[in-house]
């Protein structure tokens, strides 16, 4: 077996034992007082995550892809037209699902590295009437994050439902259900909420369930919200087999983001990417992303002058730290480091120390300790 590196690719993040501890128990029936336990609590905290009184929670077996069709199938009906924001790879996906289900739809663009503004919003709603908006809140292809917040106020008045992917953003960057007015959040287990792989997650307002509701049917059997409706209310009942062990896991991963604190881990998410990007510019790395748009969640980063994509990626695998390549466009330029989940600031420390270990073993002149002195400047500021 290989020795443990630290996974700080952009999602899976990596799993704390906790979490694996939980993962680990012996298989019990899906249908049993055990499993309902568990996944009763995930789902309610799931709306508490989410800023979300009366919403309906949804955790089944699959990812965000998963997720952001049984989104966008269970919302969407004939005679309905989606307008979808895309800032990158995962907003063009939300337009590919739309195509694949003949979904009416139209795409507003932003270039890679910022998002669709919410004057560009608000300019798109006033020249055409959509029934649904959907956006990606943190793009992990181009680490700019939407401002979902300011998309919510154009869509008040437009009475759209709106759809929010935060498979990169969800238990990191907050997202207000209630306060904000959105109707669908769509989320993964992997990322800034620290589960392994494995569960797509969603949490429908009870707008969003009453359009579901007023859909005589939808071009879905398993992603069919209304089939998990009940046993997510009542977990003794069966649909299909949920993921068991998986779902415990993810219940103690929610417990932890709860202990933690809401606002607590936002703001953590805030420090570490600052330290994190501190100490990659200290050690001569720029960003890919406007910094007007910038995620907390992870960081798309620029190689000095000379500094080779693959050369840089297999040595810093070879100290302890593996990060992902560029997507698309962008695959060779830079490399994608996820600083999401139940990280801590000793990470912080050792990803750095072993970017600069790694520069200097390419053979570039650092001044010793330069990265990690920027990473304490933030850490302990
Ligand atoms: N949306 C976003 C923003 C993502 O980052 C991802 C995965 N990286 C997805 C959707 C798709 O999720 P999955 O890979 O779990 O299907």
């Amino acid at each position: 077996m290989s020795p443990q590196k630290l996974l700080l690719i952009p999602g899976p993040s990596p799993v704390v034992p906790r979490i694996l501890d939980a993962l680990s128990l012996p298989t019990v029936s899906h249908v049993g007082p055990d499993m309902g336990r568990d996944l009763r609590e995930a789902c309610e905290n799931m709306k508490r995550i989410l800023f979300c009184e009366n919403g309906e929670p949804f955790i089944v077996a699959g990812a965000g892809t998963l997720a952001m069709e049984m989104a966008l199938l269970n919302t969407a009906g004939p005679g309905d037209r989606v307008l979808v924001l895309s800032q990158g790879y995962f907003g063009d996906r939300m337009a590919q699902i739309c195509a694949a289900f003949g979904l009416a739809h139209d795409v507003l663009e932003s270039a890679w590295g910022r998002s669709v503004t919410p004057g560009e919003l608000e300019a798109r709603l006033k020249a055409k009437n959509y029934n649904i908006v959907a956006c990606t809140h943190v793009d992990t292809s181009t680490g700019a994050c939407a401002p979902v917040e300011e998309y919510s106020q154009v869509l008040d008045k437009t009475g759209a439902l709106f759809i929010v992917d935060g498979v990169c953003a969800t238990g990191g960057v907050a997202e207000r259900m209630d306060d904000w007015g959105i109707d669908v959040v769509l989320t993964a287990a992997q990322k800034c909420l620290g589960a392994p792989p494995g569960l797509a997650i969603l949490v429908l307002s009870e707008l969003a369930m009453e359009k579901r509701r007023s859909l005589a049917s939808v071009p879905a059997y398993y992603s069919d919200l209304l089939r998990w409706l009940p046993i997510m209310r009542e977990p003794s009942k069966y649909f299909s087999t949920p993921c068991v062990n998986e779902i415990r896991a993810f219940a103690e991963a929610t417990r932890i983001v709860l202990d933690e604190g809401l606002e607590e881990r936002f703001e953590r998410h805030e420090l570490y990417a600052e330290a994190i990007r501190a100490g990659l510019a200290a050690l001569g790395f720029t960003f890919f992303t406007d910094p007007r748009f910038m995620a907390s969640t992870l960081s798309v980063v620029r190689y000095p002058e000379g500094v080779d994509d693959k050369a840089f990626r297999a040595g810093l695998s070879e100290n302890g730290v593996v990060v992902a390549g560029g997507l698309a466009s962008t695959a060779g330029q830079v490399f994608r480091m996820g600083h999401m989940g139940n990280l801590t600031s000793s990470d912080v420390r050792f990803a750095i120390d072993a970017a600069e270990r790694t520069l200097a073993g390419l053979g570039r002149k650092i001044a010793p300790g330069s990265g990690r002195a920027a990473v304490e400047s933030i850490l302990k500021s």
